[in-house]
């Protein structure tokens, strides 16, 4: 492949001239090979998209070329590249991406990340290496319905035939025993691990087994981040296609910290469609950019109330707000949720819709968002549909 000739020159003149580790371009090519295209099992090495990558020292250099086929794609491939890199430890970040419609390329220096706060070079730990792909479901604010969509969503993952686990890290307000009738019970621990509780084939982790729900911790930013990382790596999650992760509510210290320290797939931000919500989920939407996490996509929670004895859609916070808002960020928007009691009393009674409603409106709704992450991350080799006893 001449892409491979081309990376193996390269990586012989970076050694002539400055002594590098092959080992560095070899991370490179092995990263990159695991990008898919969304909605592909392809990957960009395999499809021909990655055209040039060197590595020096804390630098990448990387020249994507894109057709009428990929370009579409384009920003959750950067995304996904610039992340991928990220994770390998590289400060610098350079990308050149041919081909695009109107000769458009991204000049390098605007393409250039701000420069994550980690040692150059130091590849960055995978903190749960059985896990393929960490979701962040993320909010603005509080009360959106952040919890109600990590719990749904992973519940519709699992209906869908994939291995599944769900890490509560809202500390602020750890309600995922609540919404998987957990309350009170303890995990388990072996070995010096932390085995996490299951329910519905569904590995669940949350602060809230630990410490009594009454009891509040408070926390600081930093130590939040690493209490969240303690969590991922403590607990003995094993094999897993996807691991939800709850985050807690905002866009500040541990919010950052996680995003930079995991190798997360991406993000998911949820949002009520109401102006104040929003500007705050585009915040945390434009926190996950800055430090290179695929956006893979809004999610607009509390859209509409249909109304169960006229049946008439009322729209009680603007719907719409949050798609139009996905459009003006041009990120995806994944789906729309509407205001029902069974999402509601389902919470309270640790009962998700997904499996208690599966003909509901948003349960429906809940599965297709499901699909389209599958997709956007490339991970569709789903076995059978696997059927579900409550
Ligand atoms: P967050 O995690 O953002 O703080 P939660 O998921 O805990 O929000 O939701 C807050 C409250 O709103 C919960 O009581 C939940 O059951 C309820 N809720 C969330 N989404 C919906 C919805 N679409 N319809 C009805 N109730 C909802």
């Amino acid at each position: 492949m001449s892409f491979l000739k081309n990376f193996r020159k390269n990586e012989n003149e970076t050694n002539d001239n400055n002594p590098q580790p092959a080992s560095n371009n070899d991370a490179v090519l092995e990263k990159l090979s695991k990008i898919p295209i969304p909605g592909s099992h392809t990957s960009i090495v395999a499809a021909g998209l990655v055209k040039e990558a060197t590595a020096a020292g804390s630098d990448v250099f990387i020249r994507l070329q894109f057709n009428a086929e990929t370009t579409p794609h384009s920003r959750m491939i950067e995304a996904q590249v610039r992340n991928g890199m990220r994770t390998l430890g590289f400060e610098n970040v350079q990308l050149k991406m041919d081909g695009l419609p109107g000769g458009t390329q991204i000049p390098l220096a605007q393409s250039q990340p701000p420069r994550p706060q980690q040692p150059p070079q130091q590849q960055m730990e995978k903190l749960v290496p059985g896990v393929k792909h960490i979701i962040a479901v993320a909010s603005g604010k509080g009360g959106v319905g952040k919890s109600t969509v990590s719990v749904n969503l992973v519940c519709a993952l699992a209906k869908l035939g994939k291995k599944v686990g769900i890490l509560d890290a809202d500390v602020y307000g750890p309600n995922i025993p609540i919404m998987f009738d957990l309350e009170g019970k303890r995990p388990e621990v072996e070995r010096n691990k932390v085995l996490p509780l299951e329910k519905h084939e569904i590995k669940i982790m949350s602060l809230g087994f630990l410490a009594p729900q009454e009891e509040a911790i408070i926390w600081r930013g930093p130590l939040v981040g690493r209490a969240i990382e303690q969590m991922l790596k403590d607990v003995e999650w094993g094999e897993l296609d996807f691991l939800i992760l709850d985050l807690p509510p905002g866009t500040g210290d541990a919010q950052l910290t996680i995003s930079q320290r995991l190798e997360l797939a991406g993000a998911v931000l949820v949002s009520t469609p109401q102006p104040v919500a929003l500007s705050d989920a585009v915040k945390g939407l434009k926190m996950f950019q800055k430090v290179n996490v695929p956006i893979l996509g809004m999610i607009e929670n509390m859209s509409t109330f249909i109304c169960d004895q006229c049946e008439k859609e009322h729209d009680i916070f603007g719907k719409g707000g949050v798609k139009k808002a996905s459009e003006r960020e041009k990120v995806a928007f994944l789906g729309d949720i509407p205001i029902t009691p069974e999402l509601r009393t389902g919470g309270d009674e640790g009962k998700p819709v997904v499996l208690e409603h599966p003909d509901s409106i948003a349960a429906q709704k809940f599965m297709t968002i499901a699909e389209k992450i599958i997709t956007e991350v490339g991970d569709e080799d789903a076995p059978a549909p696997q059927h579900f006893k409550l």
